[in-house]
């Protein structure tokens, strides 16, 4: 066989969520509840706007590879000049463009751990060195260790705001200490799940040229079948990045679609509150169980149970998908649960409230951190 280059030779794939969403169509019982997607179609304006495309749009022609519709309507929606936002295929197309246009050999990528894993992928396939920085305690921040680690092979910095799985939340003045303590380094700061938290540094673009926020349609928006995401940037960076990407990437319908949503920003708002609602209505129900909640600003929760592996089994009988996080370092035990519309969130909980509870409390979790 053709060897492929030996960072992707020792590579460790990425697990994707094991339900598969096109079974939903035929066994509405599925709930799927493993990907943190919205649990919801996309906005009525956006299924139009994709029917009425679908009728008058070329689709012989390639896509707008400026992506100009959709970069104007996320001026709009951002604040920030058009200069300073770039369209991708999907935010993760948009981490992967960032290592390939920064990481060589020999430098080195800082990590806040336990988090998302697919940046870990591009880094380490472009060759980087991987820092993983885990605290004491995953349900925290960790500014300090994070700073700590900086060197001057330090070329990148990767935090996930609010953080996936945990659902951490770092405030505007600890991502800035970070920002200062590293200014030949970027600071990634990947807010996919931003609209659940309403805490985003974009702003932050305006005054720090080493920070690259990136941001998705998949979670909020509901567009996750679509592929569209975006950085928000200082313009040299972007500048440097657009050099490696592929703007042919962002399809017509994905761009189409996404400049719909932004049109109907009300539609998302609604579905972020319900989410907001159901979240807290779960994690009340769970911590009333004696299960430990870590506190989330996403639309997604991580509870800790005895038997992660009964619980799960026990709930795919009844055609529900969640997704196993235990075997992460530190988070032994954790399950994560996407938090959709409060009517699923309420046949979530019909079925959850049945297994044994035996398989869900762990004596230890009783103590401290409950919300
Ligand atoms: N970042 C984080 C933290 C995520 O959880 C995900 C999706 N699970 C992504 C990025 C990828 O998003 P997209 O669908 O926009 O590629």
């Amino acid at each position: 066989m053709i060897q492929p280059k030996s960072s992707v030779k020792i590579l460790k794939p990425y697990t994707n969520a094991k339900c598969n969403h096109l079974d939903t169509r035929t066994n509405s019982r599925i709930m799927k509840l493993d990907a943190n997607e919205s649990t919801i179609s996309p906005s009525p304006r956006v299924m139009a706007a994709l029917a009425e495309a679908l009728r008058d749009v070329p689709l012989n022609w390639y896509p707008d590879v400026t992506s100009k519709k959709l970069t104007e309507a996320l001026s709009l929606y951002t604040g920030l000049a058009k200069d300073c936002i770039l369209t991708f295929n999907g935010s993760d197309h948009a981490l992967e463009n960032i290592c390939r246009a920064y990481i060589e050999n020999g430098l080195e990528v800082i990590v806040d751990m336990p988090t998302y894993d697919h940046f870990r992928l591009y880094a380490e396939s472009s060759d980087a060195k991987i820092i993983s920085v885990f605290g004491q305690n995953p349900y925290e921040t960790k500014t300090k260790e994070l700073i700590e680690a900086i060197n001057d092979k330090t070329k990148i910095i990767y935090l996930v705001n609010p953080n996936n799985p945990t659902g951490v939340l770092y405030e505007e003045k600890e991502i800035r200490l970070l920002l200062n303590a590293a200014p030949h380094s970027l600071i990634i700061v990947d807010e996919a799940y931003f609209e659940f938290s309403g805490l985003s540094m974009a702003h932050l673009v305006k005054e720090y040229s080493n920070l690259i926020v990136t941001r998705s349609f998949s979670k909020a928006f509901g567009l996750a079948g679509l592929r569209c995401g975006y950085i928000l940037s200082h313009p040299a960076n972007l500048e440097t990045i657009n050099k490696v990407r592929v703007g042919k990437n962002i399809n017509t319908m994905a761009q189409i679609a996404a400049c719909a949503a932004l049109e109907d920003l009300e539609y998302t708002e609604h579905y972020v509150a319900e989410v907001t609602v159901a979240r807290k209505w779960l994690s009340e129900k769970l911590a009333r169980k004696g299960i430990f909640v870590c506190p989330s600003a996403g639309n997604f929760i991580l509870i800790k149970v005895a038997d992660p592996h009964a619980v799960i089994s026990h709930l795919e009988k009844n055609q529900i998908f969640i997704r196993d996080r235990s075997q992460f370092y530190q988070l032994g035990g954790t399950l994560r649960i996407s938090i959709g519309h409060q009517l699923l969130m309420e046949r979530f909980w019909k079925v959850f409230d049945t297994l044994p509870l035996d398989i869900l409390r762990v004596q230890d979790n009783l103590e401290g951190l409950q919300s």
